[in-house]
C-alpha cells in the first residue's frame, strides 16, 4: 500500500524555496538505484532476506550499526511514520518525547541542535521547531560565516605553495567563493548544462505533469556540447526540441539559452516559485555579464577545485592538504549552525525529518556498481545515508581510513547474530560481504561465530 506523501521544502538565504522533496511512506529507491517492490515488514520466519528492501527493512526490527560510523541505523519507513503521525509539526514538547529514543543515532550537528531544542522546550514547551530555528538564525549565521572564512583563509595561505603559473587562476577562483560567502555581487559564467541540471532538480516539486514534461524538454538540449560556447550555431534538430517556431529565427547557443530562460521564468511566475524566477534572473544577468549574488556552497567549491584548479597537481601532498581543508567547511551534518542557516525558512516537518534523515538505512555496494560490482546481497552492506553520500565515488578502503577500525566488525556481529538466531540472513551472503570488504576495504573481519549452512 502506498500512503500519500508530504512535500518538504527548504529555502536558501534569501528566503526563496530552493527544493522540495516528496516523501512517501515507502521510498522505493536506494540512493537513486533500482526500485524494489518490497512493501511489508519482516516477520519472524526462516526465510532469509532476498532483496535490498527486505535487507534494509531488518533495521526496523533489529539493531544494526552502520558499517562506517558505528551508529545505530534507522529504517527509513519508521522515519516516514513519524512524519505522517505529525510528530514534527506538533508542539516541541511532543517532538522531544517522541524523538528522544533516537537521539544517539543523530550526527553531531543534528544532535547539538536537538540538545538546544530540549533547552528551549523547558522554557516554552508549546513552541514549534520552525520557530526555534528562526529564532536561532541570527547567531548561527554569524558563527557559520566566521568558521567558513577561517577555512577559506587557511586555503588562501596554503595556495602560496602552488606553482607560480597556477596562482593567478587559483586567486580568482578563491575570490569568487569569497564573494559568494559574503554575499558580494560577482561576475559568474553562465553554464547552460548547470542551468538545465538545476531546473531538473526542481521538477519533482512541480505539481503539474505537463509543465514538468515541457520544462524537461526545453532544458535537455542545453546538455548538448553545442551549448558549451555562446556563439555556436545550434543545429536545427536540437533547436526544434526547444521551439519549432524559433528554428531559423534564433541561431546561437546564447540566443537559445536566453529564450529557454525566458520560458522557464514565465512558468516560475505562474507557479509563484520565487526560487525559479530568481534562478532565471541570475542566469540572464550572467549572460549579460552583470554581477550576481550566488549563495556559497562548499560542495561547489570542492568540486571545482578538484576537477579544474588542482588537476595539474593531482595526488600531490599539497593537493590532499587542500582537499582536506575544503572538506572541513562546516556542513549541516557536522555543524548545528550550518543546519540552522540551511533551514531558516523550512517548516517543522522538514526540520524534524532532516534531523533524523542522515541516520536512515541505505544499501552500500562494497564494490561500486560503476566498476562492475555485483547487484546481489553478497556485495551489499548497510550504512547510514550520511556515510553513503559522503563516500560517494571514493573507494571503500579510502573512506574506511576516516572511520573507527572497530565499526565494520560491529556491523558483522549484528548481522551474524540475526543470521544465527533467526535465519533471516543467508550465511553465504554474509561470507560474500566479508570477502568483498577484504577486497574493497582491505579490512578483515572475524566470522568465526557465524553458523554456516549444512
Ligand atoms: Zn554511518
Amino acid at each position: 500500500m502506498r500512503v500519500s506523501g508530504v512535500n518538504l521544502f527548504s529555502y536558501n538565504h534569501n528566503g526563496t524555496r530552493t527544493k522540495s522533496v516528496r516523501i512517501t511512506a515507502l521510498p522505493c529507491y536506494v540512493n537513486n538505484r533500482q526500485p524494489d517492490m518490497f512493501s511489508g515488514s519482516i516477520s519472524f520466519n526462516a526465510n532469509p532476506v532476498a532483496n535490498y528492501g527486505q535487507f534494509r527493512a531488518l533495521t526496523k526490527t533489529h539493531d544494526i550499526h552502520c558499517i562506517y560510523c558505528g551508529k545505530l541505523l534507522l529504517y527509513g519507513g519508521s522515519l516516514n511514520e513519524m512524519l505522517e503521525k505529525g510528530l514534527f509539526s506538533g508542539s516541541v514538547k511532543d517532538f522531544i518525547d517522541g524523538v528522544m529514543p533516537y537521539r544517539n543515532r543523530m550526527k553531531k550537528g543534528q544532535k547539538d541542535l536537538f540538545d538546544r531544542i530540549c533547552k528551549f522546550a523547558k522554557r516554552s514547551p508549546q513552541t514549534h521547531l520552525s520557530e526555534i530555528v528562526q529564532f536561532m538564525y541570527q547567531k548561527a549565521i554569524k558563527k557559520l560565516v566566521k568558521k567558513q572564512s577561517h577555512v577559506l583563509n587557511s586555503m588562501i595561505s596554503k595556495s602560496g605553495k602552488l606553482p607560480i603559473h597556477m596562482q593567478e587562476k587559483f586567486d580568482s577562483f578563491i575570490r569568487k567563493h569569497h564573494d559568494r560567502l559574503y554575499g558580494i555581487p560577482h561576475k559568474e559564467e553562465f553554464i547552460p548544462k548547470k542551468f538545465a541540471y538545476q531546473i531538473n532538480k526542481k521538477l519533482q516539486s512541480i505539481p503539474n505533469a505537463e509543465l514538468q514534461a515541457y520544462l524537461s524538454r526545453i532544458t535537455t538540449p542545453m546538455n548538448d556540447s553545442s551549448f558549451s560556447r555562446p556563439d555556436t550555431i545550434i543545429p536545427d534538430k536540437l533547436a526544434a526540441q526547444i521551439s519549432k517556431s524559433r528554428v531559423g529565427k534564433l541561431r546561437t547557443a546564447k540566443e537559445f539559452s536566453e529564450y529557454v530562460i525566458y520560458r522557464v521564468r514565465k512558468i516560475g511566475e505562474r507557479l509563484d516559485r520565487q526560487d525559479i524566477v530568481k534562478l532565471c534572473d541570475n542566469s540572464q544577468k550572467m549572460i549579460n555579464e552583470e554581477k550576481v549574488v550566488i549563495p556559497f556552497s562548499n560542495k561547489e567549491l570542492l568540486e571545482e577545485m578538484v576537477k579544474h584548479q588542482l588537476a595539474p597537481i593531482r595526488k600531490s601532498p599539497l593537493y590532499y592538504e587542500m582537499v582536506r581543508l575544503a572538506n572541513s567547511f562546516p556542513n549541516s551534518s557536522s555543524s548545528m549552525n550550518s543546519f540552522v542557516v540551511k533551514h531558516r525558512y523550512s517548516d517543522s516537518d522538514t526540520i524534524g525529518y532532516k534531523l533524523l534523515e542522515p541516520a536512515i538505512t541505505t544499501i552500500e555496494h562494497e564494490k561500486p556498481r560503476s566498476l562492475g560490482g555485483s547487484l546481489d546481497l553478497t556485495n551489499c552492506v548497510l550504512a547510514c545515508k550520511a556515510d553513503n553520500n559522503a563516500r560517494s565515488s571514493n573507494s571503500m578502503a579510502n573512506y574506511l581510513k576516516f572511520c573507527n577500525k572497530k565499526n565494520p566488525q560491529r556491523y558483522f556481529n549484528d548481522v551474524i547474530k540475526i543470521s544465527n538466531e533467526q535465519h533471516l540472513i543467508n550465511p553465504s551472503d554474509i561470507e560474500g560481504q566479508a570477502k568483498n570488504l577484504y577486497e574493497q576495504g582491505h579490512i578483515t573481519v572475524n566470522l568465526s561465530k557465524l553458523r554456516r549452512e549444512e
